[in-house]
């Protein structure tokens, strides 16, 4: 059997570069957000003999790793079924691994009983990474995210109750001029409603060929700049009252990281930010 390789397909979060990367689909299942460049993929679910193959070929070179991310935009829309023969080659091949995550949609989650979710726990699943994006109503259908603020909560909630970590992204400047202020207050409220086990925030990034840069050519979608973008996170980093959450950002002004363990860290990354914000003002 050719065994792909999954270099033409690592889109893993930042929190899972070193966990082992098993790839089970490819593209996403719902492929409708107006910024989304993967919107364009088409999605594809691997056959689980290919997915079993290319376990064993990597079981050879995972060592003495103990994480495994199951690489695919939505993998949790895959019916339970499906995702637990995965499981179970996992443990098959990977005897040392103790967590599984993904990538899920909030309605992936919501669609699933609260019985399968136990049972892909029970099989090895322990953290799901969802793009919240925003947690500002107007911004999501802005975007086409086909998720409500609302959706987002009962499928954090349904994490928490079945000790589910949750792990979220959101955009600066998502909301663009227009919202900017509201995509702040609102993204803020949520989270402190959900307390993620950890943020990583990104920067919008406006692909060709999106919906998004069509708003923008037609003068419909206005873009902050980096500057402005990272006046946003300072608000809403300054808004936060979390525990135990790893808050991460790659693109700071499109060239630095900060990150670190909210609360305790809180202070010093709105001083760097501060820091920065000065130096980078006209
Ligand atoms: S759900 Fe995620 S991967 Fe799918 S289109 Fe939206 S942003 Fe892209």
């Amino acid at each position: 059997m050719d065994i792909p390789t999954v270099e033409k397909m690592v889109y893993a979060p930042l929190l899972e570069q070193d966990s082992i990367l098993l790839a089970v689909s490819e593209g996403c299942s719902y492929g409708k957000c107006a910024f989304c460049d993967f919107a364009n993929d088409k999605y594809t679910v691997f056959p689980l003999e290919w997915v079993k193959a290319n376990a064993k070929y990597l079981a050879a070179e995972s060592g003495e790793k103990s994480s495994l991310f199951l690489l695919g935009q939505n993998s949790l829309s895959l019916p339970t079924a499906h995702i637990l023969k995965v499981l179970e080659f996992i443990q098959e091949f990977f005897p040392k691994v103790d967590k599984v995550s993904m990538y899920a949609r909030a309605e992936d989650i919501n669609s699933k009983s609260e019985h399968e979710m136990l049972l892909l726990r029970d099989f090895g699943l322990r953290a799901l990474h969802i793009g919240l994006e925003s947690g500002c109503d107007e911004v999501l259908a802005l975007m086409n995210k086909g998720t409500t603020t609302s959706e987002f909560l009962e499928a954090c909630r349904k994490l928490d109750k079945l000790a589910l970590s949750c792990h979220l992204t959101t955009i600066g400047g998502l909301g663009g001029k227009k919202h900017s202020a509201t995509h702040i207050e609102k993204t803020a409220e949520i989270l402190n409603l959900i307390n993620p086990a950890s943020i990583w925030q990104l920067k919008l990034l406006i692909w060709p060929n999106t919906p998004l840069a069509e708003m923008r050519e037609k003068g419909e979608f206005i873009e902050l700049s980096p500057l402005e973008v990272l006046k946003e996170e300072r608000e809403l980093l300054a808004r936060l009252e979390l525990k135990n959450c790893f808050f991460m950002d790659t693109t700071v002004l499109n060239k630095y990281t900060l990150m670190g363990l909210l609360p305790e860290a809180k202070s010093s990354i709105i001083a760097a930010m501060d820091h920065l914000i000065t130096e980078d003002s006209p």
